[in-house]
């Protein structure tokens, strides 16, 4: 019942978006009159997640964009292709939030982001800063698993329209949960979110924005596992030294000297 009135307005405006060359407009008349469509006992119960309440709201008000992007059908070669798609995992209020490419085929198969090795070497960098993976957020600017040639091996990474097509979600993920830092995982990740391409030696290690968020860009973890360098994991644990330092998190000496 709660905000089905503004689910709705939000499908059909994705609607007129896919089908018209002209962005659908609202006055603010308009928007002031759907607010206040909405029953007062819900308005009052979802505010307060929107200025950052607790879990519970926050999740309440992920659970419709989850239900959206479950039976999302906007690329239909990948609706096809997939097992199910992979909305997030973690805690909604979270104050770090991690964001990938897309699910590969354990995270298609299990229906949670970063499973499989790529994931637990990120559960591993997570539990290393100190924290737990259920503590942050995890997602994926693509919430299906890139289709690939029958019986071809690997993933393909996601195409710049796949991206924009599912950008929206992820947008609307970070606007609930609003996490205090986000960390973009590789160059993908980062097109998807900010629409600008860059090299991994130019973008990572420095602070970003998002929307006012503070945004940390460092390598993806399967860069990791296929470039074993100790140096290249030393330059992933400098920028989760960073995060750290912004969460305002404690810092042991065995943390600072550590390599990943
Ligand atoms: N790589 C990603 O970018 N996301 C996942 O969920 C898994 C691997």
């Amino acid at each position: 019942m709660r905000n089905a009135a503004l689910d709705l307005v939000i499908t059909t405006l994705e609607k007129i978006r896919e089908t018209n060359d002209h962005l659908p407009r609202a006055s603010r008349i308009s928007l002031e009159r759907l607010q206040a469509s909405v029953p007062l006992t819900d308005r009052t119960r979802s505010e307060p997640a929107r200025r950052g309440g607790g879990a519970q709201d926050k999740a309440e008000l992920l659970a419709p964009i989850r239900e959206r992007v479950r039976v999302c059908v906007k690329c239909p070669n990948l609706a096809c292709s997939r097992t199910q798609t992979v909305f997030g995992v973690g805690n909604p209020d979270a104050e770090l939030m991690f964001i990938g490419e897309a699910p590969g085929v354990d995270e298609d198969r299990q229906g949670e982001p970063f499973v499989g090795r790529a994931g637990q070497l990120l559960t591993r960098i997570i539990e290393t800063m100190g924290l737990l993976r259920e503590e942050v957020y995890i997602a994926n600017i693509l919430k299906c698993r890139p289709d690939t040639a029958p019986g071809s091996f690997g993933n393909r990474p996601p195409t710049p329209l796949e991206m924009q097509t599912c950008r929206p979600y992820l947008v609307e993920q970070i606007e609930i949960i609003q996490p205090k830092v986000l960390v973009a995982l590789g160059a993908v990740a980062v097109e998807g979110l900010l629409g600008t391409r860059g090299t991994m030696r130019e973008l990572r290690g420095k602070w970003h924005s998002y929307n006012g968020i503070p945004l940390m860009i460092t390598y993806h973890p399967a860069y990791l596992l296929r470039n074993q360098a100790p140096s290249e994991k030393r330059k992933v644990w400098e920028d989760m030294l960073q995060v750290m330092e912004r969460l305002e998190r404690p810092i042991t000496k065995k943390q600072r000297s550590y390599f990943l």
